[in-house]
């Protein structure tokens, strides 16, 4: 199975989306560039809405759930963000159906017209601010902490599987505070936050940064960002907070009653993370014989496989084993022991290997009689046999141990790909050569941004929060800048 996949190196963007399909992850619908996830790849959007979900609580979030339509009337209320959005909605006109007189089948019923048009949500926050209105009243209502676990729609025209879908799962923030410093420290702490998450659960590298005035969500003053980068060279943006300052609150008209009783418009943060998660997450460690995940999202830690011939053997294989199965459980470590008599051994090997079942033991005559197991890592496909009674320890330390490797792994790529350069022809070279994250100086101005994206299609992922004070000039125009930025194609 896993032997069939196109290589890497062939065609990356063709090895992603097989990849996605016979790991079982998801598959394509009838509908235009909305997806199926499947079973395997649903179980670990779970795992990461689990942790993500316990991440929001700590930081004193609560969820709630708001409705899928946007009256069309609230999206236009804050100007830049239905321009922003308007080119991407999908909307609804009609409540009804009926029997086409002629007999040609079933018609929009032109009768059952909506007085208002309905959006179905790109994103909440028209929808969201329309509410906090009558939740916030005095300062004593805030600041209110919201999150909330939903479906959107953004009519994509170009969709790739997990990266970029017409409909997409994801998770929006939408806080409400008393001072600007206050929604700022918000925006910024949960640009934290993802990028913990992303780092230690998905062992994915991120670099934290703001946006340029021109890549901002359509509505906020400042967009916080987290951007990864993928094995071919290409960046991808994997999580957004938004510090939207009064935007919303002025154009729903929510204020608040201060403690010295003066009325004040509150001020506004929104953040999200989807199911392009997953797209990093796989692009990240996969490799030429499928997916590799790490411990902490995989839905099947361990695989044990028994290797028999008859069903006696099985028998006594099933007895040795399952005491194992009982004590992993009993340490949180998931655990499918896979005795299917439809599947040989060595295609049970491709499938999980396909999967990136981190952990594969296998168990047969020989190690009946010595006592052992063989032991498998997926990241590594290093093989050793381990006495039965080390075996627990051994799975413990790999569920670390891989986790580590694979995010140094990405690190060490990450470092390798990221290249300074002084002008624009050493720019233009290194991004057709290798691509990657380049980092250069940059006048600061829209205009040369768009130059650079129209003539190289590379675009600025971030003003990196750690970038250095550094006197240069613009790589461009030779206009003087003070600190470098990151500039790569993009997913
Ligand atoms: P935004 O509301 O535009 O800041 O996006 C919030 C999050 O959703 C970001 O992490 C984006 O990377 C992600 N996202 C935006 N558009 C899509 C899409 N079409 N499919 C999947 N994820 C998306």
């Amino acid at each position: 199975m896993g032997k069939n996949l196109t290589k890497r190196a062939e065609d990356y963007s063709k090895w992603y989306n097989e990849l996605v399909v016979k790991a079982d992850l998801a598959e394509n619908s009838g509908v235009r560039g909305c997806m199926v996830i499947k079973p395997y790849g649903y179980a670990i959007w779970e795992k990461m809405q689990a942790q993500l979900d316990i991440m929001f609580k700590e930081t004193g979030h609560e969820n709630a759930y708001f409705p899928l339509f946007i009256p069309k009337s609230y999206l236009s209320k804050e100007a830049s963000h239905v321009e922003g959005f308007a080119k991407e909605c999908a909307v609804v006109t009609h409540y009804r159906l009926k029997n086409a007189e002629d007999g040609s089948g079933i018609i929009v019923d032109p009768e059952a017209k909506l007085e208002e048009e309905l959006i179905i949500r790109p994103t909440s926050e028209t929808i969201i601010w329309d509410t906090y209105r009558r939740w916030i009243q005095s300062y004593r209502d805030l600041p209110l902490l919201i999150n909330q676990w939903a479906n959107v729609v953004r009519w994509e025209m170009r969709t790739r599987l997990f990266l970029r879908t017409a409909e997409f799962l994801w998770q929006e923030g939408h806080t409400a505070h008393a001072t600007e410093k206050e929604a700022i420290a918000e925006a910024e702490q949960m640009m934290n936050v993802y990028a913990e998450f992303v780092e230690n659960y998905m062992a994915v590298p991120v670099i934290k940064g703001t946006k340029t005035a021109s890549e901002r969500f359509a509505g906020a003053l400042e967009t916080y960002c987290i951007e990864a980068l993928m094995q071919d060279g290409k960046a991808l943006q994997a999580g957004t907070s938004h510090f939207l300052g009064q935007n919303f609150a002025k154009a729903f008209d929510v204020k608040f009653a201060t403690k010295e009783g003066v009325q004040e418009y509150v001020w506004a943060t929104s953040w999200g993370v989807s199911t392009r998660l997953m797209g990093a997450l796989i692009m990240t460690h996969s490799d030429d014989n499928g997916l590799v995940l790490p411990p902490k999202l995989a839905p099947i830690q361990v695989v044990i496989v028994p290797i028999y011939k008859g069903e006696d053997q099985l028998d006594a294989i099933s007895e040795r084993v399952a005491p194992l199965v009982k004590e992993l459980r009993s340490k949180g470590i998931s655990v499918k022991y896979d005795d299917r008599d439809t599947h040989k051994p060595g295609f049970k090997f491709n499938e999980y290997e396909l999967k990136g079942v981190p952990v594969r033991l296998a168990i047969g005559q020989r190690d009946m009689d010595n006592g052992t197991f063989e032991v498998a890592r997926r990241d590594t496909f290093e093989k050793e046999t381990v006495k039965a009674d080390e075996v627990v320890a051994k799975i413990e330390f790999l569920m670390k141990d891989i986790q580590t490797n694979i995010h140094n792994k990405a690190l060490e790529h990450r470092r390798t790909h990221i290249t300074e350069v002084n002008s624009y022809e050493e720019f233009k070279e290194v991004l057709e050569s290798k691509g990657g994250f380049i980092s250069a100086h940059w006048d600061g101005t829209s205009e040369t941004e768009e130059l650079v994206k129209e003539q190289t299609k590379a675009t600025i992922r971030c003003i990196p929060i750690d970038a250095k004070e550094e006197a240069g000039v613009c790589m461009v125009t030779g206009k003087p800048s003070s600190k470098r930025v990151l500039f790569a194609k993009a997913y």
